[in-house]
C-alpha cells in the first residue's frame, strides 16, 4: 500500500495553529536548494498510509486543529489531494495547502474548500522555464493564473513565499514579483539555508542583500515579512 510522509505535530507550518503535516512526494520543479529531494526514500522507509493518517487525526482532534499538506508538490497527486482535503474537513480540521503554483486549475477547485494556501515565488516568472521548471509547458501563464486564484481569497487566507537564494533572486527579481502582487498580500521572505557559510565578509554582504530585498518587498505590500 502506498505511503506518505507524516509529521504528527508542528507549530510552524500553519499560522497560529497546532498542525500535523502530510508530505506528498515528487515534484515537477528542480530547485537546487530543495530540502525534499530525499523525501521519496524517507517516505518508503518511514511513511504512513492514508488510512493511518486519517485515523491518527481522528484520535488526535483534541490536540490538533489543522493540517498542512505539502510536498514535493501536492497538486501532482490530485486524487490523493482531494481525498485528504475532504477527509480532514470532515474531521473539522483546518487545511492549508503548500504549492509551487504549477496547477492553477486544481488550486482553483480546492480554493473553495481549503482554508489557507501558500505559494512559492522563486524568481521572475519569465525565468522559471529556464532555471526552475524546465519541461513544464506554459509555466509562466500557469503561475500567473495561480497567483490570481490566491489573490481572490481574503488576505489572511493565503501567502506568497520567496526563498532568498541568490542565483534566482536579486533586486530586479524582487521588483518583478512585487509588481504582480496586491498591496495587502502577505509576502514572506525566507532565508536560504546553506550548509556552509563561514566568511564574515560573505555574511555581511548577504545580510545587505536580505535587507535590500526586504525593503523592496515592503514597497509593494504592507504585509512583507522576513522569516528567520
Ligand atoms: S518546488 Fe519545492 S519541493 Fe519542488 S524542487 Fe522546488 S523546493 Fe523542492
Amino acid at each position: 500500500m502506498r505511503k506518505y510522509g507524516f509529521l504528527k505535530h508542528s507549530l510552524v507550518d500553519y499560522p497560529g495553529e497546532v498542525c500535523s503535516v502530510v508530505f506528498l512526494p515528487g515534484c515537477n520543479f528542480r530547485c537546487p536548494y530543495c530540502h525534499n529531494k530525499d523525501l521519496p526514500q524517507a517516505v518508503n522507509d518511514n511513511g504512513w498510509t492514508l488510512q493511518q493518517i486519517v485515523q491518527y487525526l481522528q484520535e488526535a482532534r483534541s490536540l490538533i486543529t489543522a493540517v498542512c499538506i505539502t510536498g514535493g508538490e501536492p497538486t501532482l497527486m490530485p486524487e490523493t489531494l482531494r481525498f485528504l482535503v475532504k477527509s480532514f474537513k470532515d474531521l473539522g480540521l483546518k487545511v492549508k495547502l503548500d504549492s509551487n503554483g504549477s496547477h492553477p486549475e486544481l488550486l482553483e477547485e480546492l480554493s473553495k474548500t481549503v482554508d489557507y494556501i501558500a505559494m512559492d515565488l522563486k524568481t521572475s516568472l519569465q525565468r522559471y522555464s529556464e532555471i526552475i521548471a524546465p519541461g513544464c509547458s506554459d509555466i509562466e501563464h500557469k503561475l500567473q493564473a495561480s497567483m490570481q486564484c490566491l489573490m481572490q481569497r481574503p488576505m489572511k487566507a493565503y501567502e506568497f513565499r520567496t526563498t532568498l537564494a541568490w542565483d534566482f533572486v536579486d533586486e530586479t527579481v524582487m521588483h518583478d514579483l512585487g509588481k504582480l502582487i496586491k498591496p495587502d498580500s502577505y509576502w514572506y521572505l525566507q532565508h536560504w539555508r546553506r550548509d556552509k557559510v563561514s566568511e564574515t565578509d560573505t555574511l555581511i554582504a548577504e545580510r545587505e542583500c536580505i535587507n535590500n530585498c526586504y525593503a523592496i518587498a515592503k514597497k509593494y505590500t504592507q504585509h512583507a515579512f522576513l522569516r528567520e
